[in-house]
């Protein structure tokens, strides 16, 4: 038989995402994703116009510091409530 395409993971349309973008490879997990906002945040300071890093990892961070961050704060409050 002849060419038969197979849709892995319910994305399908991500090859043509792949033609019309190229692909870019995310620093963080290393995949090779469609170079759009699709899968990258925009960042104008960056050459190609996308972070380096996919929106998945990116969320992935901003939740981890979204908890060091409420962390911090906790342990401010505690050191406070001994100060005073
Ligand atoms: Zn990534």
């Amino acid at each position: 038989m002849g060419v038969k395409l197979t849709v892995d993971d319910g994305y399908d349309d991500r090859w043509i995402d792949e033609l019309l973008f190229g692909t870019k490879r995310c620093t963080e997990c290393g995949e090779d994703l469609p170079a759009n906002t699709e899968h990258f945040t925009v960042d104008l300071s960056a050459e190609d116009k996308l972070t380096a890093r996919c929106r998945n990892c990116r969320r992935t961070d901003q939740r981890a510091r979204d908890v060091s961050r409420r962390a911090r704060r906790k342990a401010e409050r505690a050191r406070r409530r001994e100060g005073s």
